[in-house]
């Protein structure tokens, strides 16, 4: 199978998994960066996750443009993906979505750390992006370069963001990489929320969060993945490299 097909439905899968664990709703997408092309990725037409077929996956170019759109209505927030990885060339998947836990933290700017092992993969604590320090009052998406490339600014280092009243977006290594962030992005903060109320929290240690995070590696995620597949309904595909 070609590297291209074999992507793109890894991203289909992505997508309908992220939707069936509750990280995306009628909202949210994942991307991965073009594998013939790295300044091209591949995103989805406008359409809730959970019905996302090979044929809504389109091409576009790191600024936005879309290759050969066929008539398909892009997502407005697609900038999000184009600027990361135009900032990040470690960075092959990027996942934007609103999952509710996240959101009181971006609000009060309390941040999200790693609480448990799983949680490690978010990173040491999550930078919170603000749009309104740079671009005002705005419908609070990413509809421009400009905002993607503001956002981006604030994962220099960071595989997670919060985006202030908003979401949170995700980078990964790959596909499966970006899901498994982001389903334990989630994990860390409902249980973050539920620990807080129950009196002082304490965090991994950043030490501990390192020695997790190289750690995390095909082996566990692979583990996690096949799981999820047959949760959302679809076969896991032979990894290719
Ligand atoms: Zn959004």
């Amino acid at each position: 199978m070609p590297k291209v097909d074999w992507i793109i439905e890894e991203l289909v899968t992505a997508n309908r998994i992220l939707a069936r664990e509750g990280i995306v709703d009628s909202f949210g997408h994942i991307s991965s960066r073009h594998p013939d092309n790295p300044q091209h990725y591949l995103l989805s037409r406008a359409r809730a996750p959970e019905r996302i077929e090979a044929a809504d996956i389109m091409e576009f170019a790191l600024d936005g443009t879309p290759v050969d759109p066929q008539g398909r209505a892009p997502y407005l927030e697609r900038f999000i993906h184009g600027a990361l990885y135009e900032a990040r060339p470690d960075v092959m998947s990027v996942v934007h979505h609103h999952s509710e836990s996240v959101i009181p933290f971006g609000a009060t700017g309390m941040k999200i750390k790693p609480i448990f092992h799983m949680g490690a993969s978010i990173g040491h604590e999550v930078p919170v992006w603000d749009s309104h320090d740079q671009f005002g009052d705005t419908s609070l998406l990413v509809t421009d370069m400009a905002m993607g490339r503001d956002l981006a600014k604030s994962m220099t280092s960071s595989p997670t963001a919060l985006m202030r009243g908003h979401g949170a977006t995700v980078v990964g290594r790959n596909v499966r990489h970006a899901v498994y962030v982001s389903i334990y992005l989630e994990v860390n903060a409902r249980l973050q929320k539920e620990a807080m109320a129950m009196g002082n929290v304490k965090f991994l240690h950043p030490g501990e969060v390192d020695k997790v995070r190289e750690r995390t590696g095909a082996y566990g995620i692979n583990r996690a993945w096949e799981n999820w597949c047959g949760r959302a309904g679809r076969e896991m595909q032979p990894e290719q490299t």
